[in-house]
């Protein structure tokens, strides 16, 4: 990749002032001086934008505009989990240069920043899921870093671009990326236009900061909250509430084992909502070779029914199909095993790459 296109990216993305007070916060031990010490950063403009929907008590809400709030709300959870993640950070399905572009539109109508930026931070996470370079680790970090600090600390505040060349090449890719603001700020205009004030700050704001926690608690609780069923070497965990409420995302567990499938709930039970539109998205068209989870990763833990299924369980299979093994702090297993990892991630990070 050209550094002409990192240039351009990175080029966008400096606000020297905000930075050295953002820098200067994150210094302070003190949380509370941390989260107040500088009253106009991003991160307070955030928390005070919780408070826009109060305005709804002062001006009509119409029932028009509690629909779109829901509406809005599902829509994006859609865009995000099935655009910004299965699709540009993991590509787990194709898409043709315009539904790509559609694709990335809708996500950043969620106001989460820009496709690259996004994508290319969640790579990072897999890469060092759970380790200090973890750009959003609970376990590293603690709830509040990983659910919201991390957003806002200088250290991440640039277009990991390195990470994310395959997309980063397409030039409509970058404008909107940079111009992060248009996607969002159209709802926003679209939002009063169809249901007034009460639509701006019910359909627009109310759903979409509901929109930023759900997203973040994947982020944050699905490494916390839930059962493990496979041994990832991290702390991600399945959990069907957050499956619920974030349409097939809770299923994190599964994905951190085998990250380029589209789907994430990998039985019958598990309720994978985005998958599911992906694949009627597919009869259609729209979605093309939509990557499903191999047999010898689904059964991984059932090496009875991998037998069943004629597939060979390789005592050391366990340990070089497991993205990111456990074994990794085990002292018994050595450096064999930590060669093996590494060469997993490396094939892993090719395919993505
Ligand atoms: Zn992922
Ligand atoms: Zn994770």
């Amino acid at each position: 990749m050209s550094t002409t296109i990192e240039n351009k990216i990175e080029s966008s993305d400096h606000d020297d002032l905000a930075e050295k007070v953002q820098t200067a916060r994150y210094k302070s031990k003190n949380w509370f001086i941390r989260m107040l010490g500088s009253s106009f950063s991003g991160e307070n403009m955030f928390i005070a934008m919780h408070f826009i929907p109060l305005a709804g008590f002062f001006t009509e809400v119409t029932a028009t505009a509690w629909v779109l709030c829901a509406v809005l709300y599902f829509v994006r959870m859609f865009f995000i989990t099935a655009g910004y993640h299965r699709y540009f950070a993991h590509r787990a399905f194709r898409l043709n240069r315009f539904w790509q572009f559609m694709f990335a539109f809708g996500a950043q109508t969620s106001g989460q920043k820009g496709v690259l930026w996004w994508s290319g931070h969640h790579r990072e996470h897999h890469k060092y899921s759970d380790k200090l370079e973890d750009p959003h680790s609970l376990k590293q970090y603690g709830f509040y870093e990983s659910h919201i600090g991390w957003i806002f600390n200088p250290k991440h505040k640039r277009v990991p671009v390195e990470k994310i060349k395959d997309f980063a090449k397409y030039p409509e890719i970058r404008f909107l990326s940079k111009h992060d603001w248009i996607a969002p700020w159209s709802l926003g205009v679209l939002s009063f236009l169809i249901a007034g004030w009460g639509g701006l700050w019910i359909c627009f704001f109310l759903s979409t900061i509901i929109t930023y926690h759900s997203t973040f608690t994947i982020n944050s609780l699905t490494h916390k909250w839930g059962k493990k069923r496979y041994q990832t070497g991290d702390e991600s965990r399945n959990s069907w509430v957050l499956a619920l409420t974030t349409l097939g995302e809770g299923w994190h567990n599964n994905h951190h084992f085998y990250q380029h499938s589209a789907r994430q709930g990998w039985f019958w039970y598990e309720i994978d909502i985005t998958y599911m539109i992906l694949k009627a998205m597919s009869w259609v068209g729209i979605v093309k070779d939509l990557r499903d989870v191999p047999a010898k990763f689904k059964f991984a833990h059932r090496p009875e029914k991998l037998r069943e299924l004629g597939i060979e369980v390789a005592p050391e299979r366990t340990n070089t199909n497991q993205l990111g093994s456990k074994n990794l702090k085990s002292k018994s297993t050595g450096s064999k095993s930590e060669k093996r990892r590494k060469n997993t991630l490396r094939n892993h990070e090719e395919m993505i790459a």
